[in-house]
């Protein structure tokens, strides 16, 4: 497939099953968000389908096990330097299917690939041990082995990246995998695997299963038991279904959910470097992101210093199509999402808060929403305990460190929170005693494929990234060596 296919308009674009390029029967429409047109058609598989890919995923499997790691290596380096090569026709694709400006979009192809490079070279350290045993006849051999077929649902939020962030360390592990992409962003992960084709990873090591009926091919890949391990991003509501399907067959399960971060600013905190950092977590990719701040809590002493400066930065934010120069807020991805952000800001506005920009949908009209912020923000209103998910910055203002810390922790996720202060003891008081995953201390931007990625609470289970990444791919055996 040549990438740039997918993006002259009105394509059929096939999905991937063992080394079939599949159309299959019917196809539904991908459209651009910025302007409802549409991009691609794109193969629409059903429960019959993800069966054959679960299939292929386990016949390859079988074979690519026993790929020595030194080669497994070099097809994962070849593959990241293919997606490198190719990161202005990635960055459009999505662009296009996304919505996110071109400069994000290059940003996550360089963060996607990244994964693959890592577990390219952590694949050379999936170590066992050998220990001593509980006699001197005896010695313990500990094996890390391949968990097996992978299945992996991705959101729509990071096309690219939340794919690599699973399918290299599986691949890097010696598992198979089968992708199911959100519906509305299958060409990014459909122009991943034709270059991972190119690099030379075997056929069906990498299936990618397109659908406009998540439920359907989802039910397979939670319950069939040829599956060992599935690997969720997405919704809480969604990963807790398929956590309950995985049930029956005990299938191993990432679940990397929704959150509800925190972004305190204490009395003493470096205020420049705080809103810097606070447009970089609430304002990126529209504030459509799991670790977006959704709760900005500030210091009484400091409380309207910050509210100006970042209000006149937000309202310095450019919005627009993101194939536009020098835009830094797409579209949202659908009307929903629009109409969930506009929901959020009535109920704060009828329950006292006050606006001091945005607030309404973009003059642009569409699923452009204007950046906003809304001061005044209380416990009783609906962003203090749902996700947003869009660009409004709601400010809530604290007296002391205790309160900020309770408040920060009043929520059943746990992904990331961030703070700033500039005293070190409140640096370890405070980072001991919030309950979240990931932490950002005077830092606004905290993914890295070098950290374990991941949540606590009702933000999930298991860590994506890092040497603790691959780990979650693999299963010990151990072995008791005997008659020494
Ligand atoms: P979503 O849960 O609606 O969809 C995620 C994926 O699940 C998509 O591929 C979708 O097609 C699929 N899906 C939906 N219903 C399904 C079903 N019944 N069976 C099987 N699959 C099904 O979430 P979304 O709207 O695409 O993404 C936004 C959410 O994802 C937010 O809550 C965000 O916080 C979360 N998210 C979390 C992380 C993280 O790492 N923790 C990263 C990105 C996004």
């Amino acid at each position: 497939m040549n990438l740039l296919d997918v993006v002259s308009g009105g394509k059929k674009v096939a999905a991937l099953i063992g080394s079939e390029w599949r159309l299959g029967n019917q196809q539904y429409n991908v459209t651009n968000p910025a302007n409802g047109e549409v991009i691609a058609q794109v193969a629409d598989l059903g429960s019959e389908d993800t069966l054959e890919a679960v299939a292929a995923a386990e016949k390859s499997g079988k074979e690519w096990r026993k790929v020595p790691v030194k080669q497994r290596a070099r097809l994962l380096r070849r593959w990241y330097d293919l997606v490198i090569e190719e990161t202005d026709a990635l960055a459009q694709i999505m662009t296009l299917e996304q919505g996110k400006p071109l400069h994000e979009a290059r940003g996550e192809v360089v963060y996607g690939a990244s994964f693959i490079e890592y577990f390219g070279e952590e694949c050379k350290r999936v170590l066992g041990d050998v220990s001593p045993g509980p006699d001197s006849s005896k010695r313990i051999l500990v094996l890390r082995e391949p968990v097996g077929v992978v299945a992996a649902i991705t959101p729509w939020n990071f096309p690219l990246a939340m794919i690599t962030r699973k399918c290299a360390p599986a691949l890097a592990a010696g598992c198979t995998i089968v992708i199911k992409p959100a519906e509305s962003t299958p060409l990014t992960a459909l122009a991943l695997a034709s270059l991972a084709q190119k690099a030379g990873i075997p056929d069906g090591v990498i299936n990618v299963v397109t659908c406009s009926r998540p439920a359907e091919v989802g039910d397979v890949l939670s319950t069939d038991s040829r599956i060992r391990k599935l690997s969720f991003t997405g919704s809480t509501p969604v990963g807790k279904h398929l956590l309950s399907r995985c049930a029956s067959t005990v299938k191993k399960t990432a679940m990397e959910l929704g959150g509800n971060a925190p972004f305190i600013v204490f009395d003493d905190a470096n205020l420049d470097a705080a809103v810097e950092g606070a447009i970089a977590s609430k304002f990126r990719n529209a504030g459509q992101t799991c670790v977006c701040t959704n709760r900005f809590l500030v210091q009484a002493g400091v409380y309207d210093a910050f509210l100006e400066k970042l209000t006149d930065k937000v309202r310095q934010l450019r919005v627009g199509n993101g194939l536009d120069e020098g835009v830094f807020i797409g579209p949202l991805i659908n009307a929903a999402a629009v109409e969930k952000v506009q929901a959020h800001v009535n109920d704060g506005l009828m329950k006292g808060a006050r606006l001091l920009c945005g607030g309404k949908v973009h003059e642009l009209g569409g699923h452009f929403f204007a950046p906003t912020v809304l001061a005044d923000v209380t416990v009783d209103m609906l962003v203090a305990s749902e996700e947003t998910f869009g660009p409004l910055a709601a400010v809530f203002k604290f007296e002391s460190e205790a309160e900020a810390v309770e408040m920060a922790n009043q929520t059943p996720f746990g992904l990331a929170a961030y703070f700033y202060t500039n005293n070190y003891r409140r640096i370890f008081r405070t980072l001991e005693a919030l309950e979240y995953g990931m932490v950002g201390v005077n830092e606004g931007l905290i993914s890295t494929e070098l950290a374990p990625f991941g949540g606590i609470k009702e933000s999930g289970l298991g860590r994506e990234g890092s040497r603790y990444g691959l780990e979650e791919f693999t299963e010990l055996k151990y072995a008791c060596l005997g008659g020494i």
